[in-house]
Formats: C-alpha cells, structure tokens, sequence
C-alpha cells in the first residue's frame, strides 16, 4: 500500500483553517463563533468532497462518517479539536483534523476498502476557553458527569449553553442525545502538536503518548495578621505574603529537583487587603502538580503541604490547606500503543515514547474504548502563541504512521 501525503493539500487545508478565525492577534476561533461556523461549514465541504456522511452533533462536534452500510462493525474515530484559545496558533487542534482527512482523501483518492466505518471528529469546545471546562465535546458525546445543570453554564459573556444551541438549532435533542458515543467506537486516534519541548530536544519526528498526566491542585492560604504599612515595626509584622513567597521558592525548588518527572507551580496568589500601605492579612494560591507518575505525585504534594505547615509554625502564620483534588493519570490503550510503535519502527521514524503534560479529548475518550494519540514536535515547545508552528514534513509523517496503523487495526482491507 503506497499512499503518500499530500503536502501541498495538507498546507492549504492548515492554512484555510488559520484564516478561519475572529479578529484578533494569532489563531481565534472559539466554539459557537461566526469563525467557528465557517471552519464547520469548510470541513462538512470537504468530508462531502471525500465521500463522507456529515452530521453535527447537539453540542457541536461535526463527524464525518464513511458511507459502507454493508459494515456492522464498531468504527474507528480518528480526528482533534477545532476550537482554539484565544490568540492562539494555527496548529493546535486543526493539525490533528487536517491529518485525519487527509488519510481519508487518501484512502478514498485511492479507492480502498475499509473493513470498518472510520469517522473523522472535529471536536468542539475542548479548550474550555467558553465555559471554563476543557473538553465538553467529548464529554457530552461519552456522557461525563456535567450533565445536570450543563444547559444554565454561561459563557464569559453571560449566555448560556441554551442560548448557544438555540441558536444552533440542537437545543431540542441535546438532554436526549447526551452520551451518545459511550458506547460507538471499536478505538479513537488524535494526532496533535506536542506543545512541549521533548521531542525537538531528543530530535523525534513521532511522538507515542502512553498517558495523560495526573493533576493535582492544592489550596493554600497562609493568615497572618493585617495591619498598617507605615506605623508596624518589622519585628511586629505578621506578613501573610513572606509565609507565600517562602513557599512559592520551595514549590519551584521542588520542582526543579525532579526536572522530567514533575512540574509544579504557583500560578496566581490572592493577597488580602491587598493595598500597597496594608501588610496582607492573608495569601491565598492554588498550588498544581503534575506527573505521570500518581504515587511521586501524591508523595511531593504531601512534602510540600508539610512545608506549608512548616512555614507557617516558622513565621507565626496561619496555615490552611483546603479543595484538595487529584484527577489521575489516565493511560493510552496497549495494543494500539504497540501497533503505533510497529508501524515506526517499520517505517524507520525517529519516534519516543512520550506522556501528555496537558489534558486532551482522547482522554476523555480512553475509559470508554481503546484511544490513543500520536504527536508531532511543535517548534521551540510553542503553543496557545500565533508562534505555534509544526514542520510539514513531520505532519505528512504523522499521516503515514495514522493510516499504517488503521492498516494494522484491521480498519483498512488489505490490499
Ligand atoms: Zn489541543
């Protein structure tokens, strides 16, 4: 089977998408937007122009589905988001939709017969930059816990989902409709952009992700005792933000001290009163963790809950430590993992075996059937930035080592 992407095609689509987009600096595209219609609109031509059955979900995801009715089996979804952050690139999201049709076209350019339906997914609303929850496509399409007061969330402007899909035309089947793939896919793919440094660092061209980090995010607040500016002596001070800046230091140290295997940041501090002639009463921070490794993860956040303490006991400060979450890793599927890695080594590609750091929609997907994701290098570890920029050669990689593998999953007849 000798099917070669088309670079010239993949460029064009990428760029169409980039040009699809709000004003504004970079890449804007947010769910439900004029530019997000258009970019739905652009995809359905091209899904029609392949052959494809199109249908937009309630929520919004656009599926294009490969007409075989003769086929019984569970298909296969390969595809990634369509929305983006704001000011953000041209690559994160759109790369992994292009990658996907452009399999397609090249299946279907090359009449090849599939033993299973594939559907090629653009996802809506995975960045979260309407509603403040990542991933909502996918979770509506699987049914993820959100359901109850789903329709009443607002966006940053105050309108609600309903509105959303009022205006869409959905909002009548939405409640009936939610969950509605749990149970539809035999496995999910989703190429997409690295947004990390390793894979240029290690000089990779492919990256295998084999999980999604776990997140954790701790609250600390540290209370001292606010008071005048100017009439305190420093020996009488109860400084809330000193008990936060030691903390700060240690957290980055921390961090620092397990380069690969953690990050950990202090991302925002709410100092209370929060005047310039006022010494903080209290420091309030969300402290988040992240690894692929659950018990080291676990393990560093109850050390630096104890340096909490510490500092506190240290500087006379109050500590309280509250809203303590931990979402866990959530591992890619085995066999599909093994499959990606066949077809590299086949292949002769530079690839690595890599963990995601950011959340993504095949995480979403992975409890409810076999997922996976393939990544490719993102320049200078690049993205949410109009500087996001992947190599072409890398993307047309990315497309021989999607549809190898749909060779390999028996998704593709062999020829
Ligand atoms: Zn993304």
């Amino acid at each position: 089977m000798k099917l070669n992407a088309n670079r010239e095609r993949i460029k064009d689509r990428i760029n169409m998408l980039s040009s699809l987009s709000e004003r504004g600096i970079g890449v804007n595209r947010p769910t439900y937007s004029d530019s997000w219609k258009r970019a739905i609109a652009y995809l359905k031509e091209i899904m029609i122009s392949i052959g494809m059955n199109v249908k937009l979900d309630p929520f919004g995801n656009l599926i294009g589905e490969t007409q075989e009715t003769n086929l019984k089996r569970k298909p296969v979804a390969i595809g990634s988001h369509i929305d983006t952050v704001t000011n953000g690139g041209a690559y994160d999201g759109a790369m992994g939709i292009v990658v996907a049709l452009e399999c397609m076209s090249l299946l279907r350019g090359n009449s090849i017969d599939l033993e299973r339906p594939i559907h090629v997914i653009a996802f809506a609303e995975e960045e979260g930059s309407l509603f403040g929850i990542g991933c909502l496509g996918s979770r509506y399409m699987v049914g993820n816990k959100w359901k109850k007061d789903l329709l009443n969330i607002v966006d940053r402007n105050s309108i609600t989902l309903k509105e959303h899909l009022l205006n869409l035309g959905t909002k009548d089947e939405f409640e009936g409709q939610f969950g509605w793939a749990a149970k539809k896919y035999h496995a999910f793919i989703e190429p997409h952009i690295e947004q990390g440094p390793y894979l240029e660092k290690w000089d990779k061209t492919i990256g295998i992700v084999n999980k999604v980090v776990a997140i954790s995010r701790t609250k600390v607040t540290f209370h001292g005792k606010a008071n005048h500016a100017g009439t305190t002596p420093m020996n009488y001070r109860k400084d809330a933000s000193i008990g936060m800046a030691r903390f700060i230091l240690k957290v980055e140290e921390k961090g620092k001290a397990l380069e690969d295997k953690i990050v950990a940041t202090v991302g925002e501090v709410i100092l209370k009163p929060n005047l310039h002639n006022v010494i903080p009463g209290t420091a309030q921070t969300v402290m988040e963790i992240r690894s692929a490794d659950d018990d080291l993860l676990s393990e560093v956040k109850q050390n630096l809950k104890d340096i909490a303490l510490h500092i506190g006991r240290e500087l006379d400060l109050g500590v309280e430590i509250s809203k303590d979450l931990i979402v866990p890793s959530q591992n890619f599927d085995n066999n599909i993992l093994e499959i990606l890695k066949k077809v590299c080594k086949k292949e002769d590609i530079k690839y690595a075996v890599i963990q995601s750091w950011a959340g993504h929609d095949a995480k979403i997907f992975a409890p409810f059937f076999p997922s996976a994701m393939i990544m490719v290098p993102s320049k200078d570890g690049i993205s949410h930035s109009p500087n996001e920029f992947s190599k072409i050669d890398d993307i047309a990689l990315a497309t021989k080592v999607l549809i190898r593998s749909l060779d390999l999953l028996n998704v593709i007849r062999a020829s």
